[in-house]
């Protein structure tokens, strides 16, 4: 690994960025999708109001963080004060109200980790899936989204990541793989990491944005207009970024001792976090700190057998980058 570490990128690389940016056209979602999320939301948003006029519906997860697929599903948060209400109480009203609307499918899951009411638009075809008060996923949306605007290869690269995963079946959290969500995140450390940067880091900037969330402080520097032309003094393009990004999970991240960490735009040490050692069922094989819950590392569902799967697989990945005659191609083939 230390010798590849020093490997110099293939001098042909750049003959491979219509091909990635022709991928990432192929998942953009058409126009059209945006309207009929809308369509459904303005629906809930009826039946929601009419039973709880203080609570608000907010969309997180892939259709608002500006990373998400064509026919992705929507995840929507209900908000509101529950005083000693239970959540499960809320859910299945919520479901009664909904199932009498002829949507399909309407089932609430009040056991699962994080109970939702699911459902199926039958005019739309969007399926929908509704949690109560899971505000830090809308704030940290926000950051992603914030994120996305202010240089298009985070998109780019994002995009191309999320789909390999998909396609390679490392986009598993059952099977102690990695989500979306951590993806991006090692994206968004990825590209801060370049230098110059192409990146900022947002949460160690002039505070524009504040709230508190079940008792942790979300600040950061959200006028991101403002940033548009961060990433200019980088040149590097999408496909000698989807290289450099395979090249640095396979043969440059410390694993051993080192987390990756967007709140701070670095590193940080497995020693300073206390994440040196298996406690419970968090093994800490892969560190990645949420930007705002600084004690959750998403890397926590990933074990022993797991961790082996996806340092071959981003292995693989830097050796297509490297030698394949047809990355665009072999990167994605199903596993
Ligand atoms: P996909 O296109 O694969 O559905 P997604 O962006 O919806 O991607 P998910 O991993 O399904 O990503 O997560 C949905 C949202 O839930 C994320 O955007 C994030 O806000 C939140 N989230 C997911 N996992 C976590 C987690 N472990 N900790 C905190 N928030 C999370
Ligand atoms: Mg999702």
């Amino acid at each position: 690994r230390n010798v590849k570490r020093q490997m110099a990128c293939r001098s042909d690389i750049n003959s491979f960025n219509a091909p990635f940016l022709a991928v990432f056209e192929s998942l953009i979602p058409a126009d059209e999708e945006k309207v009929k999320q809308k369509q459904l939301m303005m629906l809930l948003e009826k039946h929601v109001s009419k039973e709880w006029p203080e609570a608000r519906l907010h969309v997180y997860g892939s259709c608002a963080n500006s990373f998400g697929f064509s026919k992705s599903d929507i995840d929507v948060c209900l908000a509101m004060e529950l005083g000693n209400i239970d959540k499960s109480e809320i859910l299945l009203k919520l479901a009664d109200i909904l199932q009498s609307d002829n949507l399909q499918n309407v089932q609430a899951l009040t056991r699962a980790r994080v109970p939702i009411v699911k459902l199926k638009d039958p005019v739309t075809g969007i399926s929908c899936d509704i949690c109560v008060n899971n505000v830090l996923a809308v704030v940290n949306t926000k950051l992603l989204r914030d994120y996305a605007q202010i240089d298009v290869r985070l998109r780019q690269l994002a995009f191309i990541i999320k789909h390999w995963a998909k396609s390679r079946g490392v986009n598993e959290t059952y099977q102690g793989t990695l989500s979306s969500y951590a993806y991006v995140l090692m994206c968004i450390h990825f590209l801060q990491q370049r230098r110059p940067a192409i990146l900022p880091c947002l949460q160690g900037m002039e505070i524009t944005y504040f709230t508190i969330v079940d008792n942790v402080e979300c600040a950061y520097f959200d006028q991101v207009e403002k940033l548009q032309n961060f990433g200019l003094r980088n040149g590097e393009s999408i496909a000698q970024l989807v290289w450099a990004f395979f090249h640095y999970w396979a043969y440059c991240h410390d694993y051993a001792n080192d987390v990756i960490s967007v709140r701070t735009g670095s590193t940080l040490s497995k020693r300073a976090k206390d994440w040196t050692r298996r406690v419970g069922n968090d093994r800490h094989l892969i560190c990645i700190e949420d930007p705002f819950e600084v004690s959750h590392d998403l890397g926590r569902v990933v074990d022993k057998y797991s961790i082996r799967v996806l340092r071959e697989e981003f292995e693989r990945a830097a050796e297509i980058m490297q030698y394949d005659h047809n990355p665009c191609v072999t990167l994605f083939e199903p596993y």
